[in-house]
């Protein structure tokens, strides 16, 4: 684990989250600055810079990073009216954290396309 990365010393529980899923292979936490009523990011235990380092070996993570999204999604409330799952890649997409993270936001109407 890189010691600089924000995400992975949430994982090693260094740094307090609120976090609302933790397995073997995946972590979920409410954003420190929600951008919506409902904004939880889902992240590899593994540390996985960004979509653009996955290989394929990662299919079963990925698909658990859904499914715990999927899961939040109905617990908190917001399957029924909706839901965007979101990873930002490097700088262009405003990608500010370099752990893979799905950005769960729901609980409002979402503008398309994201600005
Ligand atoms: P990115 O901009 O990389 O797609 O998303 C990073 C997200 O991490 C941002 O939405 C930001 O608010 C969130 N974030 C940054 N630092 C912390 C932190 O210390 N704790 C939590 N819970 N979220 C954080
Ligand atoms: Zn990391």
């Amino acid at each position: 684990m890189p010691a600089d990365c924000l995400f992975c010393r949430i994982v090693a529980g260094e740094i307090p989250a609120d976090i609302v899923h933790r397995d073997d292979q995946v972590v979920a936490f409410r954003d420190i600055a929600p951008k919506a009523p409902t904004h939880v990011l889902v992240i590899p235990v593994e540390h996985v810079a960004s979509a653009a380092d996955l290989g394929a070996g990662h299919g079963p993570l990925l698909e658990r990073m859904f499914a715990v999204a999927v899961e939040r999604a109905r617990a908190d409330g917001v399957a029924e009216t909706g839901y965007r799952l979101v990873t930002n890649v490097g700088d262009d997409a405003g990608q500010s954290v370099h752990h893979l993270h799905l950005h769960l936001l729901g609980g409002r109407k979402l503008d398309w396309p994201p600005g």
